[in-house]
């Protein structure tokens, strides 16, 4: 197309239009085009007397779809600076691009819009059929395009409107959700400062009681120390003078006499063990009973405990089996404090198995060492296998032959050398205690 005269302007931006329209673009592109057209047009017109405009489907390429180009050849030079300035719209805004060319002795402008994906694609066919149209439907009066540009004024007007109304009815609701936001932050916050304000009282609460725990234990241990130290001078004496009674330099009894002073005497000395087991568990619960470190030679103390506990097994249905730890068998612990542990387990296996044996046994682990004695005797149900550890637990049926006190004491013990003590039972089968210790103690 010849832009020369000033109603060439009114032609170009309608072809621009029609243009835009014939190959897909949208009414708002539509109008981005011929706007920016009819600007470049007017000031080309008015600087150089005119140009040449020329509309341009360039084939598409990999990085980027159809475009529709437009370029216009200045009938002069306009340098590019003074032409992007010149504008009273900001054309390259209407655009995705716009290139001056100031090059040569004609500038060349050169704007382009792209083709949505779906439109109907330019091959050669189309394009020959847009020629055809193009040129049957001639251009209007400059006075048809001022009406149809008006029209399109106001239609971009109420778009205008309608977005706003639009962002007006956002606006509204981003404000009303920031203060069911604010509301619930609010609520959250209150909620999780009465949550603090509960654990904090939970925590003294809890300290209040563990306190109150830790005195009720020192307590008892007191008390049992107490008691079971004022009891130990009056219970040996009975003991003491129920022996003088049966001496043989004392005046001679009854049969009756005589089997009525050794229930005295047995008596008291069950209580005597009980009143000294009480003692022992008192003193190591108090944390006063510390261990005098030093090697011990396991080979000793096994050897000890198999001479005093073989008078023990008397049934000649339980063998006492006590191995020989492997060499080297020493570990640094308390002698005395670990034969107790040992004998309590041996002593318990002894008296609860009917037949079978009774074994202990010692394997080296690599820091430590595992004395284990075992048994064939009834066992202990799953579910007792802890509560035989509490003080004065005894099960059903074995209340007479013994205190309850002596496998709390034993873990006691094992604890305080630095070690553990645990069972595994087969109820029926026998039971296992293990004793685990450090191979260096203290
Ligand atoms: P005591 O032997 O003086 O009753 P313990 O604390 O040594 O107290 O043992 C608690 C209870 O655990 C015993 O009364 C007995 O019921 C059970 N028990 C302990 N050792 C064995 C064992 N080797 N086999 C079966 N039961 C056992």
């Amino acid at each position: 197309m010849a832009l020369r005269v000033e109603h060439d302007i009114f032609v170009v931006r309608q072809r621009g239009r029609e243009v835009a329209l014939a190959v897909g673009l949208e009414n708002q592109d539509q109008i981005r085009i011929a706007t920016a057209l009819s600007e470049v047009a007017r000031y080309l017109l008015g600087r150089v007397g005119g140009a040449d405009v020329t509309f341009l489907a360039p084939p598409a390429t990999a990085g980027c779809g159809p475009v529709l180009r437009i370029d216009l050849t200045a009938l002069g030079a306009v340098p590019a600076d003074e032409l992007r300035h010149g504008q009273s719209v900001p054309v390259g805004r209407l655009v995705d691009s716009l290139d001056v060319d100031d090059r040569g002795a004609a500038t060349v402008v050169r704007m382009s819009r792209r083709i949505p994906p779906g439109a109907e694609p330019l091959d050669n066919d189309r394009l020959r059929r847009i020629r055809a149209d193009l040129a049957a439907n001639s251009p209007g009066t400059p006075l048809d395009e001022l009406a149809l540009q008006n029209q399109q004024l106001i239609t971009a007007l109420d778009e205008v409107r309608t977005q706003r109304d639009e962002l007006a009815v956002l606006n509204d609701e981003l404000a009303e959700t920031n203060r069911g936001v604010m509301a619930l932050y609010g609520q959250l916050s209150e909620e999780l400062e009465e949550t603090n304000r509960g654990v904090v009282a939970l925590y003294a609460e809890l300290d209040e009681k563990s306190a109150q725990l830790r005195a009720a234990s020192e307590a008892k241990s007191r008390f049992l120390a107490n008691v079971s130290h004022e009891l130990r001078a009056p219970v040996t004496a009975i003991l003491g003078l129920a022996r003088l009674i049966t001496d043989s330099g004392s005046d001679p009894l009854t049969e009756e006499q005589s089997r009525q002073v050794e229930l005295i005497r047995t008596s008291a000395a069950d209580l005597l063990s009980l009143v000294n087991d009480l003692l022992d568990l008192a003193k190591a619960e108090s944390g006063r009973l510390e261990p005098s470190w030093d090697e011990v030679d396991l080979r000793v103390v096994f050897g000890q405990l198999r001479g005093t506990l073989r008078a023990l097994a008397t049934s000649a249905k339980v063998e006492l089996v006590v191995e020989e730890p492997p060499q080297p068998a020493t570990i640094r612990s308390d002698e005395v404090l670990l034969s107790q542990v040992l004998r309590n387990l041996l002593h318990n296996g002894l008296k609860f198995t009917e037949s079978g044996e009774v074994r202990m046994r010692a394997e080296r682990l690599a820091d430590g060492w595992r004395l284990i004695v075992s048994d064939t005797g009834p066992g202990i149900p799953h579910e007792l296998q802890n509560r035989i550890f509490e003080e004065f637990y005894q099960l059903p049926g074995t209340r007479s032959r013994g205190t309850g006190l002596g496998l709390s004491y034993a873990r006691r013990l094992a604890t305080l050398l630095g070690g553990s003590l645990e069972l595994t039972s087969e109820p029926g089968r026998g039971s296992t205690f293990v004793v685990t210790l450090p191979t260096h103690g203290g």
